[in-house]
């Protein structure tokens, strides 16, 4: 990464007045993930003393994924650019695995605001991806709710799932779910913070695993998007807009209908070369059953992420009483956007997955009236906060 590409972006943060949280003292990442690790301990009803906890399956953090999370914090303190990071290094060898050729370079950086989407910008020395902060918390708490409502299951040599490695019920019941994404989206669209939401702790490591890789997946698709419109050469031709974001006009580059379904088929494609594995120079996919089960978490990612963007719009909608409001600027609607995704998928023959990527999406429709009934019955009330929200 060249020097100047990054410097143009901490250039872009100073000059809105945002800056992005600094790693805590070491003792503190120590505690933090001691904290992490004796809750667990706590609710797994395991007899042994938690050192022999941390190292069993059962506790399934290992010493190598606690010295990976201290790794972490300390590297990029308590902000996401060590995800970014890695959703770059993903899309850059899928990009390089497509030869596909990118004009110039590119610097995927977290922007410090509260909204839930992302943009690319051209500055001097390429181009720069900016993925707002917002955008985390709201699918990091979106892939928890989903992963405390469901169980999980080891998978077998034979693709069957092993019922004696079941997680147990599910943390939550219909109405709990229901209610928890109704708060997430209403904490986002009211204050413009989804950390606003209930914060629920994991009582399963494993679920603690499923929802980080799908929230990691739905990252790495924003992320492979806007590479799509650098790819596809969007970002030369199009016209400049000014975005208006929570911190200050943005210009960003104007794009067509058409531009963003060819980002996404694009994105959508990057995500595929993501998900599998290079053998004697051929890429192929589910070389055994926890391939596939990465493979699904990774293709759950678009289709979760523009799931959720449909929800948000629908309640956003309600609220404000029209059809118009568009969460994300100019893209279209997420329905088409989805099949524009698994298109793509259908190009690779990944049709029939486990089926993550597939339920996830019949998880949000199913409490899609739920959410939508809730926010028509308080009606009043919650136009009353988004107004004063907006300073009305
Ligand atoms: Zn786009």
């Amino acid at each position: 990464m060249s020097q100047t590409l990054q410097d143009a972006y901490s250039e872009l943060l100073r000059e809105r007045g945002l800056a992005l949280p600094g790693p805590p003292p070491g003792p503190k990442v120590d505690a933090a993930i001691l904290l992490l690790a004796s809750e667990a301990y706590k609710s797994s009803g395991y007899s042994g003393d938690l050192a022999s906890f941390l190292q069993s399956k059962q506790g399934g953090f290992g010493v190598d994924f606690m010295q990976a999370v201290a790794d972490r914090v300390k590297e990029s303190g308590l902000g996401h650019q060590f995800e970014l990071d890695a959703a770059r290094k993903r899309v850059e060898a899928a990009v390089s695995l497509a030869r596909y050729r990118l004009s110039d370079e590119v610097f995927v950086g977290e922007f410090p605001t509260r909204s839930f989407n992302a943009q690319a910008t051209r500055v001097g020395p390429g181009f720069l991806v900016l993925i707002n902060s917002g955008l985390f918390s709201f699918v990091h708490t979106a892939t928890k709710i989903f992963s405390l409502s469901v169980e999980f299951a080891d998978f077998g040599p034979d693709g069957r799932h092993i019922p004696s490695t079941r997680t147990g019920r599910s943390d939550f019941s219909e109405d709990e779910k229901q209610e928890a994404m109704t708060e997430l989206i209403l904490a986002y669209l009211l204050y413009g913070d989804a950390r606003k939401a209930t914060r629920f702790a994991f009582q399963h490591p494993r679920k603690m695993n499923a929802a980080g890789a799908m929230c990691d997946a739905c990252v790495l698709f924003a992320v492979a998007h806007e590479y799509g419109h650098v790819i596809g050469g969007h970002l030369g031709s199009a016209r400049s807009k000014t975005a208006q974001t929570p911190v200050g006009p943005l210009d960003v580059l104007e794009k067509s209908y058409k531009q963003e379904f060819e980002a996404d088929g694009l994105g959508a494609r990057l995500v595929v070369l993501s998900a599998g594995r290079l053998e004697n120079n051929k890429l192929v996919f589910g070389v055994d059953a926890q391939h596939w089960i990465d493979i699904d978490t990774t293709l759950s990612g678009p289709l979760l992420f523009l799931r959720l963007d449909r929800l948000v719009t629908r309640v956003a909608s309600e609220i404000c009483g029209t059809d118009e409001f568009l969460m994300y600027g100019d893209h279209p609607p997420s329905d088409a956007r989805i099949s524009v995704v698994r298109t793509m998928y259908a190009q690779f023959g990944l049709t029939e997955l486990r089926k993550l990527s597939s339920f996830c999406v019949e998880w949000i429709d199913a409490m899609e009236e739920g959410v939508l009934g809730f926010v028509r019955s308080n009606l009043p009330r919650i136009r009353q906060r988004f107004q004063s929200a907006l300073g009305h």
